[in-house]
């Protein structure tokens, strides 16, 4: 179905951060594919793992034990907040997950009345029905008739509306550490602190939807850990697989324990490939002194990027985000934006607000990022004569 407005562009091979398209030309890619090659493209490891575990065995279905994902899980959890995991192909499976153990966790506590979610303005939580109910913005429920009940939307910030819809039927809070798709608008500590508060106070679940800003995007393995607030369910998708289509749901014991055998499933969710993929990304982002890297590549990137803002304050208004998940607030249009840097082979993605993104696989290197600059500066450059020449033309 054409639901994609595809850039006339393919690509053929990659290595490391470059992709070369079927012309031959060379890309800088700092997309990784919105936020997933978080290892680059063809990186050894993965490509063994793949390889070797696609010589052994492809699927075998839930029915039976698959060691390799209790080996995920338990990495999973070793690293974060939670004691279980459940495995889909996907964010949007992974934030349903997390909206349908919420909603269980009462109703086997006697609450069944409890089942409404708060989310916030500017969310993205996916496409299916339930987490676009969540997502709540209009260009994407529209047309798809009835709108998933049970879903309240505030601002983030604003704690007048958030007291008025927690009430006896809520369940969650659903958020986004940092609003990637809506604009890389960073979540202040201090708002997750309340939030985390409100649902101690009114015994409700935080829920975080980390599928973007999880597996090393932000320099920490998860967003949650530099913020001081832990959630009791979080959805983490996008970069786990490498490449591979892979979701999760992670969720302390607590939180799952409606959770039973029946309760829910997949055909595919923890499929032997994708766990190969999800364990050699692990492997390589959680081994020593790796995140450590990232934050260094990090700010490197966002200090040169802030010069470019200072140098050409007529095309970049504001520069955001964490880690190796940078905002570039556009002046002109940001679609506008995006095209002038693939002109000059550095591959970008649009976000909300305006914003381009810049998602580098979390290998790059200094080369890469000089790189990277001189094309950002040049695309500047071509579009504030193009803006001067449109000036000069209109009088
Ligand atoms: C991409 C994204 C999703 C949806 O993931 P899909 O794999 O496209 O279903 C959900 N939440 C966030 C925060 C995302 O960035």
């Amino acid at each position: 179905m054409p639901v994609f407005a595809r850039i006339d562009l393919a690509f053929e091979r990659g290595d490391g951060a470059w992709l070369v398209a079927t012309n031959g030309e060379r890309y800088l890619d700092f997309g990784s594919g919105i936020a997933v090659t978080a290892l680059g493209h063809s990186h050894p490891h993965l490509v063994e793992a793949l390889t070797r575990q696609a010589a052994k065995l492809l699927h075998v279905s839930n029915l039976y034990r698959i060691p390799e994902g209790e080996l995920l899980a338990d990495r999973l959890c070793a690293a974060s907040f939670a004691d279980v995991v459940f495995f889909a192909n996907s964010g949007a499976e992974a934030v349903e997950c997390a909206i349908k153990t919420a909603r269980k966790y009462h109703a086997v506590s006697g609450r069944p009345e409890r089942f409404r979610i708060v989310t916030f303005e500017g969310a993205f939580h996916g496409r299916t029905l339930a987490t676009l109910a969540a997502t709540g913005q209009a260009k994407y429920l529209d047309g798809f008739g009835p709108v998933v009940e049970g879903f309240d939307q505030v601002a983030v910030g604003d704690v007048d509306a958030l007291e008025r819809v927690v009430g006896p039927h809520t369940a969650a809070i659903l958020i986004e550490p940092i609003q990637a798709e809506g604009g890389v608008r960073v979540v202040p500590h201090h708002v997750l602190k309340s939030l985390r508060q409100l649902c101690d106070q009114h015994r409700l679940l935080l829920v975080f939807d980390e599928v973007q800003t999880s597996i090393g995007r932000t320099g920490e393995f998860f967003a949650y850990q530099r913020t001081g607030v832990e959630p009791d369910i979080m959805a983490v998708a996008k970069a786990i697989g490498g490449g591979f289509p892979l979701g999760a749901c992670l969720a302390t014991a607590e939180a799952a324990k409606g959770m039973t055998p029946g309760t829910h499933g997949s055909t595919f969710g923890g499929n032997l490939m994708a766990m190969a993929a999800g364990n050699a990304v692990l492997d390589i982002v959680l081994a020593p002194g790796f995140l450590d890297t990232v934050q260094r590549t990090a700010l490197l990137l966002k200090q040169r990027v802030a010069e470019l803002k200072d140098r050409h304050g007529d095309v970049i208004a504001e520069i955001r985000g964490e880690g190796l998940l940078i905002g570039m607030r556009a002046v002109g249009p940001s679609a506008e934006f995006v095209a002038a840097l693939r002109a000059e082979k550095l591959l970008t993605v649009g976000a909300g607000d305006n914003v381009v993104r810049l998602l580098p696989p979390l290998i790059i290197g200094e080369e890469e990022i000089d790189i990277a600059v001189a094309m950002i500066d040049r695309a500047c450059t071509r579009l504030s004569q193009q803006a001067a020449a449109k000036q000069g033309a209109l009088g």
